[in-house]
């Protein structure tokens, strides 16, 4: 070894401490730090938050001259800096965010050598401006990170990442550290001709994230799901991946509806809610981040529980990605992704207008997705298998490490089925992919058999006892199990691997089983979240207690019982059982005003209840809607509290003022006061007011119908009634 070397293995681990503070080195870090050193070009392959940005911030350090590290999201060049202009080393980044004068000074700063990593955004990158002013630079290395950028089989394609290799070649002769979390074989290869660093030393980490569990539940009530989910992990830290960001408002409000602390993140917000939202959550003033992909990459926050994909992910590396942020402090992470047809069926909707080669390769994506949802194979073996890593099911299997290996499906003999499925591939010569083998398998004829006579051969037909269905699940567990394989250059064609060779000839048991099947169910769960209106789903004998209880309270204060609680509201409360306040207070019909005035009563009562028939109520899930909160009641509400005269809101609003009424009484009836004083007055004089507030105040019923038949009321009119009505509610039940 040269002195310089060796000087510089010296200062590789003296930085380490010096600038970072960390005493030991992770993996292969150390060994991918000499590499980039010698100088040789370098590929790292190490999951998420394993510690890939010390490989090229570290060396940065060392060697003469700049940095440059292409990054694809500005938001993580600008953490990136911060933290190293933290640790005071001299890091700037080049993007569309920066002003002339911040740009020039960067400029400045970079030919006189005092930074030392220059991060880049690709599309900076390949202006000629910036070329032309890179060319002066005394450049050190090139860093490319989130390299699978590059390849369109990745999760995240940036045609711009596509064009580095020629810039940097353009830059000098330099050496490349390309830096992924996530890369099967063939996105692999595709980094790598692409940087055209085919020469590269490999730097690969197992993907095995022991502490994470992986499960997948069949999309159904998904929102009642979601909630009972997440109050089995109150007050913890998660994320909640949704697919659009109308989604993401949605579910977010759904959240904080339902009494939790939740933020949106998406890229349509403001960024300067974005920012303050991920603050928030990384502050853990917020415990859920409801997002779009856009949130996340780069995000290190290490005590993340749970990361939930309520939509599918449109790629098993994307989800891969994403469920690596829960547990990254080793300790608990659970994964939950819900799973629909439907919901792969969207996406494939949304592919429409790519170009055919585009299309294609998302349905290839999203099909691995559905495949992964469907197999009973241990999820971890299906995603590292994914990656390209051989892993042992024994290990997950112990420490119920996946919902497959939790509970694991009833199991069958498949020697015979593997061997028909390789004898498929074999008898075609190991040149079709598997729609093909499974119709030669069932001796389904059509112009693709027929052109290849493969109704000839002796397999086929052979299965034809068996399902499609069957045949499509015993082939891809052949593929995760090895005796099979995909073809890296010809998509979609399995080979047989030595281990199916010599199963072929001499079969042994091999242990498979049946597919989870998934429903189809119709469009969006919404809506079936409620059991039927009728059913009578609700606790009868506590019901009738509690219209007891609503009878004496009336008595003693002289009003009528619907004042306090209507019908349904009863019905609600004998079905979930709200022991607190604020449990009370989210019953339909029920508001503050209502909880303050009447729930310490009805409350004690329902605790009793439940203490003596030992109900554990947080069973049942109610789940909240905003309806209520819907922008017509908040522009009424608003409205009436500038005393806005209702015939104007109507015409404002366009509607007629029955209509009005009605959303009057809506808000009303679910708890919420509204003084309507100011248009009364004006509208009934005070006889008439008097009149009918003391009929409301007797009236068995509130119903409008009974109002209007009393004889006593004859002289009013619908209307009269109706605004008397709410303002009877208003002043009396909220
Ligand atoms: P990746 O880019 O691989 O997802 P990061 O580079 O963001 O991961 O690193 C993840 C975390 O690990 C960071 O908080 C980083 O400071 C920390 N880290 C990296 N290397 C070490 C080390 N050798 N010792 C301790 N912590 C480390
Ligand atoms: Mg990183
Ligand atoms: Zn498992």
């Amino acid at each position: 070894m040269s002195d310089v070397l060796v000087e510089k293995k010296d200062l590789v681990k003296s930085k380490l401490k010096e600038v970072f503070g960390y005493t030991q080195f992770r993996g292969n870090q150390e060994k991918i730090i000499r590499n980039i050193l010698k100088p040789e070009n370098t590929f790292v392959i190490m999951p998420t938050g394993a510690g890939k940005s010390l490989c090229y911030q570290l060396p940065s350090l060392i060697t003469d001259g700049l940095a440059i590290v292409i990054s694809p999201l500005i938001a993580l060049m600008k953490n990136q800096v911060d933290q190293m202009n933290a640790l005071g080393v001299n890091a700037q980044f080049l993007n569309s965010t920066l002003t002339k004068s911040e740009i020039n000074r960067v400029k400045r700063e970079s030919l006189d050598g005092s930074i030392k990593l220059l991060y880049v955004a690709p599309e900076s990158l390949t202006k000629q401006e910036n070329i032309d002013f890179l060319k002066r630079v005394n450049i050190s290395f090139v860093a490319v990170d989130e390299a699978h950028c590059i390849s369109e089989w990745g999760h995240d394609f940036r045609p711009e990442y596509r064009r580095i290799k020629e810039i940097i070649g353009m830059l000098g002769s330099l050496p490349i550290i390309a830096l992924t979390a996530t890369a099967t074989l063939k996105v692999q290869t595709d980094i790598q001709k692409n940087l055209n660093m085919e020469d590269a030393n490999i730097y690969k980490s197992s993907f095995n994230r022991t502490n994470l569990f992986y499960e997948v539940r069949q999309k159904k009530h998904a929102k009642k799901q979601l909630i009972q989910y997440l109050n089995e992990h109150k007050g913890k830290s998660g994320v909640i991946y949704c697919l659009s960001r109308k989604k993401v408002e949605e579910i977010a409000e759904l959240l904080n509806v339902n009494g939790f602390n939740a933020a949106p993140y998406h890229a349509g917000l403001d960024a300067s809610i974005r920012e303050r939202n991920q603050d928030n959550f990384l502050n853990e003033d917020v415990d859920i981040i409801v997002a779009t992909i856009a949130f996340g990459m780069g995000i290190d926050k290490p005590d993340v529980r749970f990361v939930i994909h309520y939509d599918v992910p449109k790629s098993l590396e994307g989800y891969y990605q994403e469920t690596g942020r829960a547990g990254r402090d080793g300790l608990e992470g659970k994964c939950l992704m819900f799973y629909s047809h439907n919901d792969i069926n969207k996406l494939e909707k949304f592919n429409k207008d790519k170009s055919v080669q585009e299309r294609e390769n998302a349905r290839l994506l999203l099909q691995e997705m559905s495949f992964y949802a469907g197999s009973p194979v241990c999820r971890r073996k299906q995603l590292l298998h994914y990656f390209g890593e051989e892993y042992d099911v024994e290990n997950c299997r112990k420490s119920a490490g996946c919902d497959n290996c939790l509970h694991p499906k009833e199991q069958f003999e498949g020697k015979d089925f593997v061997k028909t499925a390789v004898e498929a591939a074999l008898q075609t010569n190991e040149r079709f992919g598997l729609n093909h083998l499974v119709h030669v398998i069932r001796g389904i004829k059509n112009d693709y058999v027929n052109s290849y006579h493969h109704d000839q051969l002796k397999i086929f037909g052979s299965g034809d006892n068996e399902s499609e269905d069957l045949w499509k699940s015993v082939i891809r567990q052949a593929l995760i199990y090895e005796y099979l394989e995909k073809d890296i250059d010809n998509i979609g064609v399995l080979k047989v691997t030595s281990k199916g060779k010599a199963f072929a000839k001499a079969p042994t048991s091999i242990m498979l089983s049946k597919d989870h099947e998934y429903e189809i169910t119709n469009e969006e769960e919404e809506g079936s979240d409620r059991p039927p209106p009728n059913a009578k789903a609700y606790d009868e004998k506590l019901f009738g207690m509690l219209k007891a209880l609503r009878k004496k309270v009336a008595h003693e204060k002289d009003i009528p019982p619907y004042v306090i609680f209507q019908d349904p509201s009863l019905e609600e409360m004998a079905t979930t059982y709200p022991t607190t306040a604020q449990e009370l207070g989210q019953i339909n019909g029920v508001g503050q005003g209502k909880v303050q005035k009447f729930g310490n009563q009805f409350l004690s009562l329902i605790n009793e209840y439940v203490d003596e028939h030992e109900i554990i109520p947080a069973s049942d899930v109610v789940v909240k809607s905003s309806v209520n909160k819907s922008k017509m009641k908040i522009f009424i509400i608003q409205q009436v509290d500038r005393k806005i005269d209702l015939d104007e809101i109507a015409e404002t609003k366009g509607i007629p003022f029955g209509t009005l009424l009605s959303e009057i009484e809506n808000i009303i009836y679910s708890g919420t006061k509204l003084n309507l004083d100011y248009y009364i007055d004006e509208v009934m004089d005070n006889d008439k007011q008097d009149d009918l507030y003391e009929y409301f105040l007797n009236a068995e019923t509130d119903s409008i119908s009974a109002a209007l038949v009393d004889d006593d009321n004859s002289d009013y009119s619908e209307e009269e009634i109706r605004l008397m009505r709410i303002k009877f509610m208003s002043e009396y039940a909220n």
